[in-house]
């Protein structure tokens, strides 16, 4: 790790570096902030783990700082990214600093031009009264640093499975057929439901293109809740998310 990036990440580092995890930088976000992956000790890691894509689900990232620092890197199959969209973290919003949802921004097939409409970060249902925020989805598909970083690092590791953390649905997500059994090994340790459609198109979303490379997608959203509790009834799926090669292994 370059040096200027130790002080501010002594307390995750050591703990994680600790359980024989490795930090790489993986890009620079809008702001400069480095984007660090965690590597585990596999030399072929399957999967690949990521949080705080939207920058104002924060409890996210914690719960992947959590996990660094409670699962050994010898036994984890996934890459973690704790933080996707560090400038939004900074700056409390759930888009990028250029006012981007990244998880619009993907060049995927489905990725369009328009705004996409939103929701406060304290809806815990996405009703359409809270529909009042609107995301830039980017200039151009790939336009943000942030997805240009994360897409040359799946490109790289070539995952079977990518997933993708995020709060406030309490559900799990499986868009397609190969996602499906990844998703009910992750939603029974916490009795969530599985959903297989979106009521609204996400267009540019990360499962779509990841789709499209061949990396199944899972998305995972925790409730709406601080860490502890987050962190008691989610610590297993998260675990299983980091650890488990296969759904059938546990
Ligand atoms: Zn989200």
């Amino acid at each position: 790790m370059p040096r200027d990036l130790a002080p501010k990440m002594i307390h995750v580092a050591e703990l994680a570096r600790a359980n024989g995890w490795r930090a790489e930088p993986y890009g620079s976000s809008a702001q400069g902030v480095p984007l660090l992956a965690w590597w585990p000790t596999t030399p072929n890691p399957t999967r690949i783990v990521w949080a705080a894509i939207h920058g104002e689900e924060v409890v996210t990232l914690q719960a992947l700082h959590q996990a660094l620092r409670t699962i050994h890197a010898d036994d984890a199959c996934a890459v973690v990214v704790p933080v996707v969209n560090p400038d939004g973290v900074l700056l409390g919003t759930r888009q990028n600093a250029r006012g981007v949802d990244l998880n619009r921004n993907f060049a995927s097939a489905a990725w369009r031009p328009d705004p996409s409409p939103t929701f406060w970060p304290t809806a815990n249902t996405r009703r359409a009264e809270f529909r009042t925020q609107i995301s830039s989805p980017g200039a151009t598909a790939g336009s943000e640093p942030e997805t240009q970083a994360l897409c040359r690092l799946i490109e790289a590791i070539q995952p079977e499975l990518a997933i993708d953390f995020h709060t406030p649905l309490e559900c799990v997500i499986a868009l397609s057929e190969p996602a499906l059994p990844f998703a009910e090994h992750l939603a029974e340790v916490a009795s969530l439901k599985i959903v297989r459609a979106l009521d609204d198109p996400t267009p540019g979303d990360s499962a779509s293109w990841c789709a499209e490379h061949g990396v199944v997608p899972v998305t995972y959203e925790f409730e709406l809740a601080p860490l502890p509790i987050v962190w008691s009834r989610h610590r297993d799926a998260v675990t299983r998310a980091i650890v488990e090669r296969r759904p059938d292994r546990s």
